[in-house]
């Protein structure tokens, strides 16, 4: 079976992984495409009338991969080089992160091609609320449940609930998750994916006896996911030296102040400019000796190119897919570096945004202590899993996550059996 709709650098990236996995676990050659393959995918224009007048036509995806576990879940991203084939990778791998830390979801991701940042707010309402619109013959609190990723945040989750609600008829919280508090979001899923990260960088860091005092780190990506697990390091003793964004990076080996660089960061929407360190370039930054290295922005960033290079102890990947698998094949060689696999490390904005649609299901909300409190169970549970599968296979914890995800869905399509 060729996959020719979604063929793209990250799907054929996926597919590589997926066919090495397989072979390893002795799959049958008839069950992998059927568990490679996504079940569906939505491709739509999305037209808007922009601030000027003109109407602009946006491409929009939503690819659901598997329904075998329950619904699918999956974040959204508004970024310029969105691709079905890319939207396809992303949501196989929600799939193998959802199974490993045991969510009863397949995997989904969506996402229109765009610029949100060259978006007045009111055009991005009206893509949002088009987008959703188009979406909704394929989601639903019980079919497919849309979250943040890449370009969207809380206020974009709230029009899709307003979006959706308004068509069903009264409000329905479950159908998104993400949301602010105030509609039905979860203490805590703001910083769910940053703070997953951290617990796992301090476990990986007891594992290896390393001291989180005066150890340094570095990170790619001062999102949502890079600046939470900044501040998160931060608060365990870790010195954060270096980050970047999509307009550049800045350096400090003394350690930077967060409070100060958040402050810069709210006024200038770039942590370049920051007065208290030096410019430096992505390139650059993912070179730097450091004990951590968090890739939090695109995948693909750690390559054949670079991966010889690193100068880290621990590479804890925030981003989903930021590492190809030839430069995997190269960090296998390095025993010098201990991956945290994106799968395990990033799986605690979706644990939490699970707990959110339960908490959604049920119109029954948690302390920020309950949720954190499940939230590293979870975490600890998949760690330890995958820490062991790894050491008793002698196997990378890339493939120890990712043997361990697979398997759980291979499983359930074996017993659900196929029909007719
Ligand atoms: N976009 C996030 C991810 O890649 C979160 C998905 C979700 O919460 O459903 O894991």
């Amino acid at each position: 079976m060729q996959p020719y709709l979604y063929d793209s650098p990250t799907f054929r990236m996926a597919c590589q992984q997926f066919d090495m996995v397989a072979e390893f676990m002795n799959i049958p050659e008839m069950a992998r495409n059927r568990l490679k393959m996504p079940k569906r995918a939505l491709a739509v224009s999305v037209p808007i009338r922009m601030d000027n007048g003109s109407t602009q036509v946006f491409m929009g995806y939503r690819v659901q991969h598997h329904l075998t576990l329950g619904p699918t879940k999956g974040g959204i991203r508004f970024h310029p080089e969105v691709t079905i084939g890319e939207v396809a990778a992303l949501a196989m791998w929600m799939s193998w992160k959802c199974a490993l830390v045991g969510l009863p979801y397949g995997g989904a991701k969506g996402g229109v091609t765009c610029d949100p940042k060259s978006l007045s707010l009111s055009e991005l309402e009206r893509l949002t609320r088009r987008y959703t619109q188009e979406l909704i013959p394929v989601i639903g609190p019980q079919v497919d449940i849309p979250a943040p990723d890449v370009g969207t945040n809380e206020q974009v989750m709230a029009w899709i609930m307003d979006t959706y609600s308004l068509q069903i008829g009264h409000a329905v919280p479950g159908v998104v998750t993400g949301k602010p508090v105030l509609l039905g979001g979860s203490l805590g899923r703001r910083e769910a994916t940053g703070r997953g990260l951290a617990y796992l960088v301090s476990r990986t860091m007891d594992t290896l006896g390393m001291q989180a005092e005066g150890a340094t780190a570095v990170i790619q990506g001062y999102g949502n996911v890079g600046s939470v697990a900044a501040i998160s390091m931060a608060k365990q003793g870790i010195k954060i030296i270096a980050v970047s964004d999509a307009f550049g990076g800045i350096y400090n080996p003394k350690g930077l102040d967060l409070n100060k660089l958040n402050d810069h960061v709210a006024v200038s929407r770039s942590v370049v400019g920051f007065s208290e360190a030096e410019p430096i370039t992505n390139e650059q930054l993912l070179l730097l000796p450091c004990d951590i290295l968090v890739p939090a922005a695109l995948e693909r960033q750690i390559t054949e190119g670079n991966a010889a290079k690193l100068n880290c102890r621990i590479l804890a990947e925030g981003a989903n897919g930021p590492t190809t698998p030839e430069a995997d094949a190269i960090l296998a060689q390095r025993s010098d570096i201990f991956v945290i696999p994106d799968i395990l490390c990033n799986s605690g904005g979706v644990i939490v945004s699970y707990f959110e649609w339960v908490q959604d299901l049920q119109s029954f909300f948690w302390s920020e202590g309950e949720v954190l409190d499940k939230l590293f169970r979870l975490l600890e549970q998949a760690y330890m899993q995958t820490l062991n599968h790894a050491r008793k296979h002698q196997i990378s914890m890339r493939f120890a996550a990712l043997s361990l995800g697979i398997k759980r869905v291979y499983d359930a399509k074996v017993v659900r059996g196929l029909y007719p």
